[in-house]
């Protein structure tokens, strides 16, 4: 079994509020929301840091941002506006080393980031 955290929830062996999930993506509600929407959107595949995105992986990360798009709009926040991040590394302040996508909304944002 592996010990990625993510790798175990699109597995299903550790329990999380799926909004959505295909063949190659899986998104899920972040455990410490930072924002009235926080969905995690992540590759089924493990990709352990942005750094580590090969270029046959070119489609899969358009495929992340459009299903943070299309969660954006089931979310109702299409129009008010969101915020897609990928924190990588550590002063990037990554903190789990599977590739994801945050998508934050539902209040107004501050910028620029801490
Ligand atoms: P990072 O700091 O790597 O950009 O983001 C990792 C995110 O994963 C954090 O926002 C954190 O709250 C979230 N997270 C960490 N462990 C779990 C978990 O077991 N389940 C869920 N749903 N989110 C998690
Ligand atoms: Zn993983």
């Amino acid at each position: 079994m592996s010990e990625c955290i993510f790798c175990r929830i699109v597995a299903g062996t550790i329990p999380s509020k799926i909004v959505y999930a295909d063949d190659q993506a899986v998104a899920f509600e972040d455990i410490n929301p930072q924002a009235p929407v926080h969905v995690l959107v992540i590759p089924r595949k493990h990709v352990s840091s942005l750094g580590e995105v090969a270029e046959g992986d070119q489609a899969l990360l358009g495929h992340l941002m459009r299903t943070c798009l299309k969660i954006a709009q089931d979310k109702g926040i299409g129009a008010s506006g969101y915020r897609i991040v990928t924190n990588a590394g550590r002063d990037g302040g990554q903190t789990v080393f599977h590739v994801h996508l945050h998508l934050l909304g539902g209040r107004a944002l501050s910028w620029p980031p801490g």
